[in-house]
């Protein structure tokens, strides 16, 4: 198998595996070298030693729904709520944008306190004071038109993880009026209407197996989204999923090689999730493929709040006031944090 790899890639052609491959790669450790040997070349035929940076703003951590493991679900009465106002997610975006935040992410719960009239402003307002900045939403699931209204208003990426492609599997991980075909709906909207689209999942989610594993990937290669993020699934202690198991680290940087290779040109994230799962995981990330990390801007004093799972890092590198203390410990590993919109390149 590995034989084929390199001819492929000395040929140019976008590479795809089958299912059988597919399930060979996930269920062993013995191609996980020439796996990451691929994936690292292709980042680097792409994107060099380049990591581009997006300041992650968690304005809000109230959510009208009720993922089974998610900790800002609704039904989780342990966890303080609160949300940005429009002039703090302003303050947030200038601190980035002095840090050299070219990406800013605004990402929330399903809040309904953030209905059009609310969103749509704030998006406006940053568009019109950081004309040279990508605008990244990652707000759940909204109506076309919304999506087009904020995109109308300077939007121009959407993160929106299809979390399973298995519609067995995404009852077992939602509440019956969430539908993945709602999802799917979005995703599409959202590319029609013209945004960068970022998609992905959870590895390690409750219930999933490799033959979904599989199918995720086969989605996202219909989808052909421009951005992919998966970090492994972390339990909350106050969700249903309390007592499941941690997604494992090193199915999550196979999948990181396995998607580089499927999707040279995506961005693909070292997540939190990674980074909270292993304290090398950011550097594990890039050397698997990964290119892009999301510090966070979120002010201080609300970012422990922004609880999606039991001990996310908020502090240290993490914090996008450390990004001098980020670029060192990057450049330490050989790579170059850069002041860029970082959009994809295309093949
Ligand atoms: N409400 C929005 C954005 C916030 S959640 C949305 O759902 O899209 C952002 C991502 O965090 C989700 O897509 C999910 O994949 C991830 N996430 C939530 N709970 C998690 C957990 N317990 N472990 C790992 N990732 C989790
Ligand atoms: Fe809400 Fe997103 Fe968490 Fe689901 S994953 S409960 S939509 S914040």
């Amino acid at each position: 198998m590995a034989r084929s790899w390199h001819l492929r890639l000395a040929e140019k052609v976008l590479f795809d595996f089958d299912v059988e491959q597919l399930k060979t790669l996930l269920t062993t450790e013995k191609f996980d070298n020439e796996l990451r040997r691929q994936a690292l070349a292709l980042r680097r035929k792409f994107y060099g030693n380049r990591i581009f940076v997006r300041g992650l703003i968690e304005f809000t951590n109230h959510c009208k729904n009720n993922c089974y493991y998610c900790g800002l679900r609704r039904d989780n009465r342990n966890l303080q709520r609160y949300r940005l106002t429009n002039e703090e997610i302003l303050t947030c975006c200038r601190e980035g944008y002095g840090l050299g935040f070219r990406t800013f992410v605004l990402q929330g719960g399903e809040d309904p306190y953030f209905s059009d009239e609310v969103l749509v402003p704030l998006v406006a307002a940053i568009r019109k004071e950081f004309p040279d900045v990508a605008i990244t939403l990652s707000v759940g699931e909204r109506s076309r038109a919304s999506y087009q209204a904020l995109y109308d208003a300077g939007a121009d990426r959407y993160l929106l993880r299809h979390e399973t492609a298995d519609a067995k599997h995404y009852r077992m991980l939602h509440p019956a009026d969430q539908r993945l075909a709602n999802r799917i709906r979005c995703l599409n909207d959202l590319k029609e209407i013209g945004y960068t689209v970022g998609s992905g999942f959870m590895v390690g989610s409750p219930g999933q197996t490799t033959a979904m594993l599989v199918e995720d990937l086969r989605f996202l290669q219909k989808l052909q989204p421009g951005m992919i993020g998966i970090g492994p699934f972390l339990s909350h202690r106050d969700t249903p999923f309390g007592n499941e198991k941690n997604g494992n680290l090193q199915l999550t940087l196979r999948l990181i090689a396995i998607l580089r290779i499927m999707f040279p040109c995506a961005l693909i994230p070292a997540t939190t999730a990674l980074a909270t799962l292993a304290e090398n995981g950011r550097e594990l990330g890039m050397e698997y493929g990964a290119n892009v990390l999301m510090p966070n801007l979120t002010p201080e004093c609300q970012r422990s709040k922004y609880s999606l799972y039991d001990n996310k890092v908020t502090t240290g590198i993490e914090a996008a006031g450390q990004l001098a203390a980020l670029k060192q410990r990057m450049s330490a590993a050989g790579w170059e944090i850069v002041v860029d919109r970082g959009d994809p390149v295309s093949y």
